[in-house]
């Protein structure tokens, strides 16, 4: 049991009607008897106590109070909570009596999930999955977060370990007793799972980043020459009740960022400087800007508008790859403008009308506000198609961090499988390395010690790749890390 008790206000600081205080430790119950200045509650029952300055034995407060003994608790060591009136200086005077106390301090960002881990009571993604629940802003980064701390992810690489794990020990059990009586070849029976793996680990690492996005949010940038109304459409969007979450301008001088949830999912958007070519110092730094946000967007909206001419959509052009929406702008203009209607299907068709990525265009007018909710209905319909597959049954890779580990966890399978079974092992021929193995590769490897210890060494490598994602293997330097994501009292 660790030895020092942590301490913290886990419904954040501020002014509140209530506010929570948790602690966690081998002291926890000496302390909340010196508050109580008495005996300890029932376990896990919510009791409404006075609390005291076990100095001056002055009431500070009356609230309710919670115990939760080892190892029936988060953390799996001794826990109470103390549910009291929210104002600060109920909160500052609590606070001042526990650090007052033996072998008490106030807990680090993350502290107490981390211990929850420490103590085996949830796996790394869980944790991490904690993280992002609280971080959560919209329904489904809310249920993808849910689903994680429920172990989804964890339970499906666990299990992917627990079957190469098995067929390791087969490998092994073929070295360290070669000469015994065990079957000559001992991965055979088991090539079928790391196949098995190797295939589903492929899927899962062919996912689009769809987790990824919905926990970080999707960003769609909008691109176009000056003056067709980028701005105003980003304004018009923003003051959408449907779509505005929360709005942070000025990210940097000329990329505005607004947050918005479109139907349950988190976007970002993007205002970026007109694009065009210029010799400005200035204003070519914009560009630059603009042009690096395009190419890191999701979905692009390239817009138009009759007023400006269409070469002046020549730098915009250049951005046309990946998912691109073409927004006539202006709409509203259009009578004044009867060339531009005219010249569309041609001149306009022909200049645009290359890019494959340019699946959709649509005529609005931010003035009016024509169009605006078919464009909204247009992005959620994307939203919902790329995250349809999203379920809890098939979990989706939602960090960097799991996908570098499960990178480096399939090629040392492809290792595997290519000394199994040689050149056969294609990606989308995996089968048939399994037969190839079969028939040449398992006499090599129930014969040739050293080359079944490479082999057994790139499984162990899998297994302990697999192992640092859920934190069963060799993960005290990942801990800092992941934890100090964490807000304190969580
Ligand atoms: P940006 O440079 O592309 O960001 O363009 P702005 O949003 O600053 O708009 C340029 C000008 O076009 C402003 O005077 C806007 O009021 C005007 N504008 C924007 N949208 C519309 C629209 O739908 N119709 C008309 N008539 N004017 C618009």
């Amino acid at each position: 049991m660790t030895a020092e008790t942590i301490y913290a206000p886990c419904s954040g600081l501020g002014q509140s009607a209530v506010a929570v205080i948790r602690l966690s430790g081998g002291e926890t119950g000496r302390v909340l008897s010196a508050l109580l200045q008495g005996a300890l509650p029932p376990s896990r029952q919510a009791c409404l106590r006075r609390l005291c300055d076990p100095a001056t034995s002055e009431e500070i407060d009356r609230g309710l109070v919670i115990w939760f003994p080892a190892p029936g608790s988060f953390t799996g060591e001794d826990m109470a909570e103390l549910h009291l009136h929210g104002g600060r200086a109920v909160l500052a005077r609590v606070l001042d009596v526990l650090s007052g106390q033996p072998r008490t301090r106030l807990a680090e960002p993350g502290e107490f999930t981390r211990r929850a881990f420490e103590n085996g009571k949830l796996d790394l993604t869980a944790a991490e999955g904690i993280a992002d629940l609280v971080a959560a802003e919209t329904e489904a980064q809310r249920a993808q977060a849910l689903g994680q701390v429920k172990g989804a992810l964890g339970k499906q690489y666990e299990s992917w370990r627990q079957r190469l794990v098995s067929a390791l020990a087969h490998m092994e059990a073929g070295i360290d007793f070669s000469d015994e009586d065990v079957p000559s070849d001992p991965a055979t029976g088991k090539l079928h799972d790391i196949l098995g793996v190797y295939g589903e680990i492929t899927q899962h690492l062919d996912d689009s980043r769809r987790g990824e996005r919905l926990r970080d949010g999707i960003c769609v940038a909008i691109l176009g020459p000056p003056n067709v109304g980028k701005s105003s459409l980003l304004n018009a969007l923003a003051q959408k009740d449907a779509a505005i979450v929360a709005a942070s301008a000025g990210t940097t001088r000329d990329v505005i960022e607004v947050h918005l949830d479109l139907g349950g999912y988190p976007v970002t958007l993007v205002d970026t400087a007109g694009l065009r070519a210029t010799s400005d110092e200035v204003e070519s730094e914009g560009v630059r800007r603009a042009a690096e946000k395009a190419s890191q967007a999701d979905l692009k909206l390239v817009v138009v508008s009759p007023d400006v001419a269409l070469e002046h959509c020549k730098e915009a052009l250049r951005f046309c790859e990946g998912e691109t929406l073409l927004l006539m702008n202006k709409a509203d203009l259009l009578p004044q403008f009867p060339e531009f209607e005219s010249q569309w299907d041609t001149k306009y068709a022909s200049f645009f009308g290359e890019q494959e990525s340019i699946r959709e265009q649509l005529a609005i007018s931010v003035k009016t506000g024509a169009g605006l909710s078919q464009l909204l209905g247009c992005l959620e319909n994307r939203l919902t198609s790329w995250f349809s597959q999203i379920s809890a049954e098939t979990p989706s890779l939602t960090r960097q961090r799991h996908r570098d580990a499960l990178r480096e966890c399939h090629a040392a399978l492809t290792r595997v499988l290519a000394a199994l079974g040689a050149e056969a092992v294609e990606e989308n021929n995996i089968l048939a390395a399994g037969d190839s193995y079969n028939r040449a590769g398992a006499s090599a490897m129930g014969k040739n010690t050293i080359a079944v210890e490479l082999v057994a060494e790139d499984l162990r490598l899998a297994v302990r790749y697999l192992g640092r994602i859920t934190g069963s293997v060799d993960v005290e330097d990942l801990l800092d890390l992941i934890f100090s994501d964490f807000c304190i009292g969580k």
